[in-house]
C-alpha cells in the first residue's frame, strides 16, 4: 500500500529554495500517486499546483459540455485537498505558454512539472513548451501520466505499432508494466503568498442555466476521495461476477470508474494494483477469471491510447482510408430521434435515455447503439462520435474515437464492416428480461418480454392492453432493420 511521505529537509534554506516548483495540472486531478507532485515535493521547496483552462476551444481534446460539468466539480475537489496540504492551487484561463510564463514570473518558479498526456494536440503543445521554458532557462520536467505504460515502450517484433489487440494484450503483460505508486507528498514549506486565481465556478464549464447539469451531477459523487471509495466498492461487490455479467446492462457490475480515470482522479496503476490484491485474496480460478476479464478492458484503454499516440490522424480521419468514400448519409429528424432516445427501437432508445440522464452509457449498449447509427441509419461515425463526446461524462478521446471506429469498421483490429449488430437479437441476449429497457424507457414498462425488444411485432389489441401506442405514445421504428441493413451493406461494400 502507498506510504504517505513528508518531506522534512533539515537544512539551511537558500533563496532559491524559497522560489517554488510549478506543476501543472491536467487529467490528473489526484494527490495520491501523482508522480509529478511527489517529484515535486521532493525537491523541498513550495509548490504551486497551477490547472490552465485552455482556450484554444477547437482543439480535439478540448472538453465537451458533459465533461466540463464534471470537471467544474473536479477542480473542486481537488483544490480543496491542495490548498488543505499546504500547495499553493492557482486556476487561470488562457494559451498555456502565456499563463505558464506568468505564474513563473509572479512566483520566481524554478522548475516547471507535469505528468504526461497523449492526445496529439496536448502532445504538440507540451513538446512546444518543452522547448520554449528550457530555452528560457526553466527546466521542464515530465512524469508517466494515467497509463500503465508509456506507448513509446511497446512495439510488435517488426518494431512497429501494434494494430492488433490480441498480440499487444500478450506483450504488455510479459512486459509487466511498473506500478509502482508515488507516494502521496505534503510539501514541506506551504506556499503561502496569495496568488490570483480563478474558481472553477468562474470557468466556462457548467452553464447555470441548464437543469442537465444538477441532475447529472445527483447521479455521480465526483472527487478523489469518491474515486477511491468506488474503487473499492466494485473490487468488494462488482468484481467476483464481472467476466460473466459485464454485458448485461440490468446487472450494473462494471466499474463505473471511466470518468475518474479520464479526469485522472483516479490512478490506472490503484486500479490495477487493487485489483490483483484483491485476486490475490481470493485465488481461485473463477476469481480470477473475472479480474483477468476486467484487466482486459483496463489492456483496450491502454491499446486505444497507444493507438492514438502513434496514429494522430485517426482523430479525425478513419484509420482505414477507404472509409472516406463512403456515402454517408444525413437526414435532421433521424440524427434527432437517435440523440434523444425515439428512434423506436427499444435497447437503442433505452441507451441513448441512460447516456442523457447520466451522462454515461453501458458499455454493450455504446456499442449496439453505436452501430444503430452507422449502420441501420448509416450516419458517419463522426456523428456519432461528435454526440458522445458532447454528453458523456467519461468522454475520452482515445477511447471514444477507437470505440466509434472500431464499431465502423474503419478503424485498427475493427469489426468487420459486414457484422451488423441486430439491435433485437442483442436486446433479447443481454437484457432478456427487459429490466433496462424498462428502466429507461417508461413507455414500454407494462410489455412483457416477449414484445420488449420489438414492440411493433405484437397486435394494436396487446399493444393497446399495455397502454402502447405506436407512433403515439411510443415511436414506430424509424427503420426497417433488413432494408437498413442492406442499405448498409451495399453502401460499404462500394467504399
Ligand atoms: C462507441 C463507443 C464509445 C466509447 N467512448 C468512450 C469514452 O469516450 N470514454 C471512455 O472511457 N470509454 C469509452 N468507451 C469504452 C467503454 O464503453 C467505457 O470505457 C466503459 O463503458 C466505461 O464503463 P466502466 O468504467 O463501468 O467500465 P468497466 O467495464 O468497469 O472497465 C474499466 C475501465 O476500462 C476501460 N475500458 C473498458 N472498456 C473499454 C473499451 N472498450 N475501450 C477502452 N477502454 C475501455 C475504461 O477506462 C473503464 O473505466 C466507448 C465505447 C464505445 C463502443
Amino acid at each position: 500500500m502507498p506510504r504517505l511521505f513528508i518531506v522534512q529537509k533539515k537544512v539551511y534554506l537558500s533563496t532559491a529554495m524559497n522560489r517554488p516548483v510549478v506543476v501543472w495540472i491536467r487529467n490528473d486531478l489526484r494527490h495520491h500517486d501523482n508522480p509529478a507532485i511527489f517529484e515535486a515535493v521532493s525537491r523541498g521547496q513550495p509548490v504551486i499546483l497551477l490547472y490552465i483552462f485552455d482556450t484554444d476551444l477547437n482543439a480535439p481534446s478540448s472538453p465537451g459540455g458533459a465533461a466540463r460539468v464534471w470537471l467544474e466539480q473536479a477542480l473542486e475537489c481537488f483544490g480543496t485537498q491542495a490548498m488543505r496540504r499546504g500547495f499553493g492551487w492557482v486556476i487561470r484561463e488562457g494559451a498555456p505558454v502565456d499563463v505558464l510564463r506568468a505564474v513563473l514570473r509572479e512566483t520566481g518558479g524554478t522548475h516547471l512539472f507535469w505528468n504526461r498526456r497523449y492526445e496529439p494536440d496536448g502532445v504538440i503543445k507540451d513538446d512546444e513548451i518543452k522547448e520554449i521554458f528550457e530555452l528560457e532557462g526553466t527546466p521542464v520536467n515530465t512524469f508517466r501520466g494515467n497509463l500503465l505504460m508509456e506507448p513509446w515502450q511497446l512495439f510488435n517484433k517488426k518494431g512497429d505499432p501494434f494494430q492488433v489487440f490480441t498480440p499487444y494484450w500478450q506483450a504488455f503483460q510479459e512486459a509487466r508494466p511498473d506500478t509502482c505508486e508515488a507516494p502521496e507528498a505534503f510539501p514541506a514549506m506551504p506556499y503561502t503568498k496569495a496568488l490570483s486565481s480563478l474558481s472553477p465556478q468562474e470557468l466556462p464549464l457548467c452553464p447555470k442555466h441548464l437543469n442537465w447539469p444538477k441532475k447529472v451531477t445527483t447521479v455521480w459523487k465526483v472527487g478523489e476521495s469518491r474515486a477511491l471509495e468506488a474503487l473499492e466498492r466494485f473490487c468488494l461487490e462488482g468484481l467476483s461476477h464481472y467476466g460473466m455479467k459485464r454485458d448485461f446492462p440490468a446487472a450494473e457490475v462494471t466499474s463505473k470508474l471511466s470518468p475518474y480515470l479520464h479526469f485522472g482522479e483516479i490512478s490506472i496503476r490503484r486500479v490495477w494494483n487493487m485489483v490483483l490484491d484483491q485476486t490475490r485474496k481470493n485465488s481461485d480460478s473463477l476469481s480470477i477469471a473475472q479480474a483477468d476479464a476486467f484487466l482486459r478492458q483496463l489492456g483496450w484503454r491502454e491499446f486505444a491510447h497507444a493507438v492514438m499516440y502513434h496514429f494522430p490522424r485517426i482523430v479525425t480521419s478513419p484509420f482505414r482510408e477507404e472509409f472516406q468514400t463512403v456515402a454517408w448519409r444525413k437526414n435532421a429528424n433521424e440524427l434527432k430521434a437517435w440523440q434523444s432516445g425515439n428512434t423506436g427501437i427499444p435497447i437503442v432508445d433505452a441507451g441513448m435515455r441512460q447516456l442523457w440522464q447520466m451522462g454515461w452509457m453501458h458499455n454493450r449498449v455504446r456499442l449496439i447503439t453505436a452501430s444503430f447509427l452507422v449502420k441501420h441509419l448509416l450516419y458517419s461515425w463522426r456523428e456519432g462520435m461528435s454526440w458522445f463526446w458532447d454528453t458523456l461524462v467519461d468522454a475520452d478521446l482515445a477511447n471514444n474515437t477507437f470505440g466509434w471506429q472500431w464499431i465502423t469498421g474503419c478503424g485498427v483490429d475493427p469489426a468487420p464492416f459486414f457484422r451488423i449488430f441486430n439491435p433485437v437479437v442483442q436486446g433479447q441476449r443481454f437484457d432478456p428480461e427487459g429490466a433496462y429497457v424498462r428502466q429507461y424507457v417508461p413507455e414500454l414498462c407494462l410489455v412483457p418480454h416477449e414484445f420488449i425488444h420489438r414492440p411493433w411485432e405484437a397486435s394494436v389489441e396487446d399493444l393497446r392492453s399495455w397502454n402502447v401506442y405506436l407512433g403515439t405514445n411510443y415511436p414506430k421504428p424509424i427503420v426497417d432493420l433488413n432494408e437498413g441493413r442492406e442499405r448498409a451493406l451495399k453502401a460499404f461494400s462500394r467504399k
